[in-house]
């Protein structure tokens, strides 16, 4: 079966990852930027990692041919102090021209805190300005809903963002009417502990249909699973979903959305 996995933080996984989501029939994975589990301690720190994101990390890839895509940004873990996050927001312009750059994230909120909301709209203002796609980091637990609220209305109320080139990440079963609504696209975390299982995706799925949906495994540093992706299709398969339906949720809908970027090309 052929996937794309369009949320993965390789830079955090060992090369038999590389090779287990290969060998499962991934076409591309893109990585968007990301918290290290540690606070950088200066934008040079940020530097180095879009330089690691844009340079090292498709080479790795490509060993296994496996194209790599990215997104830039610094995160919303990192945004409350809004000096530093200025400094490297000024850095990512002269990134956004890199053959596997796809735009901007995955920005958004972790505690809705009014610097989160101040870097926030810096990252779209540039995203805007330089005519980027947008990947959002939606809060956890009971921060979701009202940080989930705020974004969206924050790029609604922004006439320069088409939202049909917005993805609105980590939804759930609270959050998905709301993104897909806005018209907006709603992106599925399949974590092992938290966010969504496979089988909660499924039935959003059911209930909510399978336009403008993709799934993720957002395999990071944390308890993750870096082939979720090809398991829930697994699991589709024994609900009695269609090699079609499948297909459409793995494949063709991140196409779809990432193909906005005419740099994003499957292997
Ligand atoms: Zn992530």
């Amino acid at each position: 079966m052929k996937y794309i996995e369009p949320h993965a933080h390789m830079v955090s996984r060992i090369t038999d990852d590389y090779m287990k989501i290969t060998m499962a029939g991934c076409q591309a994975v893109c990585e968007p930027a990301f918290w290290a589990g540690f606070d950088r301690s200066s934008a040079q720190g940020f530097y180095d990692y879009f330089c690691q994101l844009t340079e090292h990390e498709p080479k790795r890839a490509g060993k296994f041919g496996l194209p790599h895509f990215c997104w830039l940004c610094i995160n919303p873990k990192e945004a409350e102090d809004v000096k530093l996050a200025e400094e490297v927001i000024a850095l990512i312009p002269r990134f956004l021209n890199g053959p596997n750059v796809l735009g901007i994230g995955e920005i958004g909120l972790n505690k809705n805190s009014r610097n989160e909301l101040k870097v926030l709209e810096l990252h779209v203002d540039v995203a805007a300005r330089h005519d980027q796609l947008i990947l959002v980091h939606t809060p956890h637990l009971e921060d979701k809903l009202k940080g989930t609220r705020l974004i969206v209305d924050m790029l609604k109320n922004d006439k320069r963002i088409r939202p049909e080139r917005v993805i609105i990440d980590h939804v759930e079963e609270h959050t998905i009417k709301l993104v897909l609504d806005s018209g907006m696209w709603a992106g599925m975390t399949l974590y092992p502990e938290s966010k969504c299982t496979p089988a909660r995706a499924i039935d959003m799925v059911e209930v909510y249909g399978n336009e403008r949906v993709w799934m993720n495994s957002a395999c990071d540093w944390g308890i993750s699973d870096p082939l979720a992706v090809p398991r829930t299709a697994l699991a589709m398969k024994k609900r009695g979903h269609t090699v079609e339906a499948i297909e459409k949720l793995v494949l063709q809908n991140p196409s779809t959305f990432l193909s906005q970027c005419p740099k994003f090309k499957l292997g």
